[in-house]
Order: structure tokens, then C-alpha cells, then sequence
């Protein structure tokens, strides 16, 4: 699923924040079980009857139900637009580039086509990509650890180009949240729901058979798939085989048999499986738990493994063979956070870390994801920096990163494409979005220089210049195209 091309970059927005300040928002970012819930234990599914009044224990939440019973909200007619003067990278393979875009009722209606009706808009000269799509991110269900409420969440996302996310962590009472922003119009973003079945040891049950899996509640909400955690730890990479002191070693949430078990009754019932594996060990657990599913059935669900933070040499092998999609954060590995992944993995083992190269080349399906707001709190989620630091690993100070690091670096090309197309596979939803392409959604990010015609050095450079979702130009940024600027928002 990964092409060609090779760059590099840096970002200079991440610099001023120091490498122990990133250090510790790594912590949080892999073990999300340590980060922002310990405080807070969530409840993720339903309360049942006994413990609610007959009214709570319905099956579907209120204000979801109430967007099926009402139908989705009304939403202003969408521009019909002709963006001209443009690189538009399509992600395509059949037509990779080209020079302008039409949209029409939300959705693509020509790609270089001189019949196209519309406002004509001249974009002097910028890139159009097709809106970002971030497979593994909390960006509105925990918001508040970056001060913010979902509203402004919804648009920082769309400030860096982001149309479509996939939520790793919704609970009943989140989605409620989310319905309720649904059917307020408010979901500027479409949002695939992930619903957990345990976060570290508390178990949820299986709430999750009050739902379909791809249930859609509206335009921009539908149910994904089902989450699991396989291992964390407090003070390092989830559960490592060989941890080099008891201290870093991490735990494991599951029994091989009872997750095995978990597996194929989700998998029975249609549903997508995403595991959390961050240390070996952990990763042991969620592929002995995938070989009771087998591999055509985890072709078809596209089952997938979140993080793949610590990867050995003969799981890569068992990925492969299971048909497994890697769903990785591009900002996790990067020269400010080498000394401390060498506490948590020792000398010899600290290569495990962060081996995108190696896992693309093993031809392991990648989509790309920020994990915000976990993943460097407070400063993840733009994607920009994704693209920066999967394919430079420099760190945010410009330390250069060390040769296994180096050895590791994702292209640009490879980046685009796991924010884009291949996160759509992974998100199931490449018949609609993830590329531009004639009759899918007209979500594009626009920006101000072509990423992969530039010096590494200046990649770093690129601005957002808008964000369109369903045809609708949703944000615009400083050096917006003048013609733009009648419709931006
Ligand atoms: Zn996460």
C-alpha cells in the first residue's frame, strides 16, 4: 500500500517545546492506560438495568436514537466549486496529479475538466490533497486534557486539514456526546466510533451487541469497530518480554484463551477488531488472540493493531501472514525521545522501537494516525508534524536521530498516503473519501506548498491554507487565495 519518493523535514513549531516535556507526553501518548484515566476510571458502557431506571437501559442512547427517529440534521447546501490553478496530488494511483478540482452537492464532480460548472476559484498555485484522515486519535472524547471543548477539538482538526477521524475510545456516554453534536450540526468532522471492551483490567462486557457494526447515525457518525487494550505500563512500552528491569516490564490485560474467545465472538458478529499493543509482549497476546479469527476473516474485517510501538523480527512475519493493518502515530520516535525508549528497552533491544520502514517494506498495510490527544499533549494533532517527524525523526530541538532511527524513516509519499488513502482502507470508508476521485466526498485539505517538489528543509513550511468537508469550505488559514475568501467561513 506504500509507494515511492523520498524527503525529509523538520518542523520548528515543535521546537520550543523541550525534549523532557516530550518525554513525558510519550509516556502518555503509548500508555494511554497511565495518561488521564487513572483519575477519572471510565465507564464505557451502558449502565444496566439494575443499576439505571428502565429509561436508561435502552438499547441505543437517547440522542442517538433520536437521529434515527429524526433523521440527520439539515446542513447548508453545499459550494459548488471549481478550484483551479492547482497541484492536486490525488492519491490516485490510476491519475496521481493533476491541476484542478470540481465539487458539486459534497462530492467530487471533475478533475481537470473544462465543463465543470461552479464559482471558479483560482488557488494560486497551492496543493490540494484529500482531507487528512486520522485513524487512531481521542480528539473529541478527551479533550479536555488539552483544555478544550469538543467544539474547539472539532476546530483544531480542522485547522490542520483533518476531515475525518477515527475515535479509539467511545464509551455509551460519549457517544451520546457525539450524537448530540451530530444532530446539532456541530460534527464538522466525520467520526468513525471505536466502543471498548476493557481498559486495562475492567472489563465493559458486551455492550457493544446493542449496535451494528458500521451502524450510521448520521452524515458524519457511525459505529467502526471494537477496541481492545492488550498491555500498558506505568513507566514504559506496555509488556516487554525482555525488559531490562522488572521496573519497565508493563502488564498484560488479558488471558490468551479469554481474548481468543473475545476475538471470535466479535469477529462473529461482523465487527472490526483494534487492539492496543505497545510492548512485545503485548503484541504476543493480540496475534495469538488473531490466529483463532484466521486470516480471511481478518482480510475482511480489517482487523488492525494499534501502535506497534516494539515490534520483534518474527511478529512482523506473523502480521503479514495474519493479514494485519498496522495503525501507527507518525510523531511517537524521534531523536528527543531515543535516551529515554533505551531505559525502557535496553541497549539491545531499543531498535524494536517504531519500525515503520520495516514494517512497510514487509508489506504490513500502515495507516497513519496522531493518538491526539496523547501523542505529544498539547502539540499533537497537527499533521504537518506527522508528516515531519515519520519521515525526518529529527526531534523537535533539530537533533538528528540516531542510525536505528534513521534506518526507519517513512517517505513522504508513504506519510500522505497513511493519512490518507490507506487510513481510509483501515477506516473502511475508501469507497467515499481518502482520495480524490470523481463521485466521492469532496473533502480536501488545501496547502500552500506540494509536499513532495520541495526540499526536505522547507516541508516544514507548509501552511494549511483551507479545509473542505462535503464541498463546504469549513476552515481557512492566514494566506488563504483571495477568491477563496468569499466563502470561507
Ligand atoms: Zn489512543
Amino acid at each position: 500500500m506504500q509507494p515511492d519518493s523520498n524527503d525529509r523535514y523538520s518542523n520548528p513549531t515543535l521546537r520550543v517545546v523541550s525534549s523532557l516535556a516530550l518525554v513525558s507526553m510519550l509516556v502518555g501518548s503509548v500508555l494511554i492506560v497511565r495518561v488521564g484515566r487513572d483519575t477519572k476510571p471510565p465507564q464505557a458502557a451502558r449502565p444496566t438495568a439494575a443499576e439505571s431506571s428502565e429509561d436508561e437501559a435502552v438499547s441505543i442512547p437517547i440522542s442517538c436514537q433520536h437521529l434515527l427517529d429524526d433523521g440527520p440534521p439539515s446542513t447548508p447546501p453545499a459550494d459548488q466549486l471549481v478550484l483551479t490553478n492547482a497541484t492536486v496530488l490525488t492519491m490516485d494511483p490510476q491519475r496521481r496529479r493533476a491541476h484542478s478540482v470540481a465539487t458539486r452537492d459534497g462530492q467530487i464532480a471533475g478533475i481537470d475538466s473544462e465543463s465543470s460548472e461552479g464559482s471558479v476559484i483560482d488557488l494560486e498555485g497551492a496543493t490540494v490533497l484529500p482531507g487528512f484522515i486520522d485513524s487512531h486519535s481521542h480528539w473529541i472524547g478527551d479533550s479536555d486534557v488539552v483544555e478544550q471543548t469538543s467544539e474547539e477539538a472539532i476546530d483544531t482538526a480542522l485547522r490542520w486539514g483533518w476531515t475525518s477521524i477515527s475515535e479509539l475510545f467511545v464509551s455509551w456516554e460519549r457517544l451520546d456526546a457525539l450524537c448530540e453534536l451530530e444532530r446539532s450540526a456541530a460534527l464538522r468532522v466525520k467520526v468513525g466510533a471505536f466502543l471498548p471492551l476493557n481498559y486495562q483490567t475492567q472489563r465493559f462486557g458486551h455492550w457493544y451487541d446493542s449496535y451494528t457494526p458500521g451502524e450510521v447515525f448520521g452524515p458524519h457518525l457511525w459505529i467502526q469497530g471494537l477496541k481492545f487494550f492488550a498491555d500498558g505500563a506505568p513507566d514504559g512500552l506496555g509488556y516487554q518480554t525482555k525488559p531490562p528491569s522488572p521496573d519497565v516490564q508493563g502488564a498484560l490485560f488479558w488471558d490468551k484463551d479469554e481474548l481468543a474467545a473475545e476475538f471470535v465472538r466479535a469477529n462473529d458478529a461482523g465487527w472490526q477488531i483494534a487492539i492496543h499493543a505497545t510492548g512485545d509482549g503485548g503484541l504476543d497476546l493480540a496475534l495469538d488472540a488473531f490466529e483463532a479469527v484466521g486470516t480471511d476473516d481478518i482480510l475482511n474485517a480489517r482487523d488492525r493493531v494499534e501502535h506497534l510501538t516494539t515490534v520483534r523480527d518474527d511478529q512482523i512475519d506473523r502480521l503479514k501472514k495474519l493479514g494485519l493493518i498496522g495503525s501507527i502515530q507518525l510523531s511517537f520516535f524521534h531523536a528527543g525521545v531515543a535516551d529515554e525508549l533505551k531505559r525502557w528497552l535496553g541497549e539491545s533491544r531499543v531498535d524494536l522501537s517504531g519500525r515503520w520502514r520495516d514494517l512497510i517494506d514487509a508489506g504490513i498495510p500502515i495507516a497513519g494516525s496522531t493518538d491526539r490527544p496523547w501523542a505529544l499533549a498539547g502539540i499533537s494533532g497537527p499533521s504537518i508534524p506527522a508528516i515531519s517527524q515519520a519521515v525526518t525523526r529529527t526531534s523537535p530541538q533539530g537533533k538528528t536521530a540516531p542510525p536505528w532511527m534513521l534506518s526507519q524513516l517513512m517517505t513522504v509519499d508513504e506519510a500522505l498516503r497513511s493519512l490518507t488513502i490507506d487510513a481510509a482502507i483501515a477506516q473502511r470508508t475508501e469507497d467515499s473519501v481518502g482520495s480524490i476521485e470523481v463521485g466521492k466526498d469532496a473533502d480536501l485539505a488545501i496547502l500552500s506548498k506540494d509536499p513532495t517538489s520541495i526540499p526536505p528543509d522547507e516541508l516544514a513550511d507548509i501552511e494549511i491554507i483551507a479545509t473542505i468537508v462535503d464541498g463546504r469550505v469549513e476552515y481557512c488559514g492566514k494566506s488563504v487565495p483571495t477568491a477563496l475568501q468569499e466563502i470561507c467561513p
